[in-house]
């Protein structure tokens, strides 16, 4: 058995213009495959072979002896849940559930995008920005590389953002914080974090 890498739940140009065809055919078909790829050679023939991939990342947060296996473990995850995060008819303020946590977590949808931005782009380096559900509590989260907050009890991802280079900057170049903001205004998907938080 090996891992697989999950189809996109859109065409690569369904985010165009916002993110490009080609950046996610760069971004989808070579990284992501890539990360698939170097998991499952890293795994072949280990006990890991059939292990899901949800079991690997958890079984290999915090293992310095697994840092391989987890970053790329955690990467195929964490990109799978950001195509998620994406809608060609996303961005913009929350709806349901969310939108209410929004509100009496974070003060306001303004104040949840200053935040959101924010943790975009002051996370040094590569990673990823974090909505997520703390014990039931909304909180804005960045990690770094390949960390995820899959891995930390009672914590439920609703979206993320991948802030990696790869990811805008044949269409951005160095504009991290233009990304963010069409990321926000254009291509946001209310309805996938509306979903993970019902099921959290
Ligand atoms: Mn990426």
């Amino acid at each position: 058995m090996s891992v697989t890498l999950p189809a996109l739940p859109y065409s690569e140009d369904a985010l165009s213009p916002h993110i490009s065809a080609n950046t996610l055919s760069f971004h989808y078909g070579k990284h992501h495959q890539a990360y698939v790829d170097n998991l499952n050679k890293m795994i072949h023939g280990t006990a890991h072979d059939d292990a899901s991939l949800e079991d690997i990342i958890q079984a290999s947060a915090g293992k310095a002896e697994m840092a391989g296996i987890f970053n790329n473990a955690a990467q195929i995850w964490n990109h799978t849940f950001y195509w998620h995060s994406m809608s060609p008819n996303g961005g913009g303020g929350p709806n349901g559930k969310v939108a209410e946590l929004i509100n009496r977590d974070l003060g306001s949808y303004d104040d949840f995008k200053t935040a959101f931005a924010g943790a975009g782009a002051t996370q040094f380096g590569s990673g990823w920005a974090w909505l997520v559900s703390n014990k039931g509590k909304l909180e804005v989260r960045k990690t770094p590389n390949a960390e995820t907050p899959l891995t930390e009890k009672g914590v439920t991802p609703l979206l993320t953002m991948d802030v990696w280079e790869h990811a805008y900057y044949l269409d951005f170049q160095n504009k991290r914080p233009v990304y963010i903001s069409s990321f926000l205004d254009n291509l946001v998907n209310w309805d996938f974090a509306n979903k993970n938080l019902a099921n959290a």
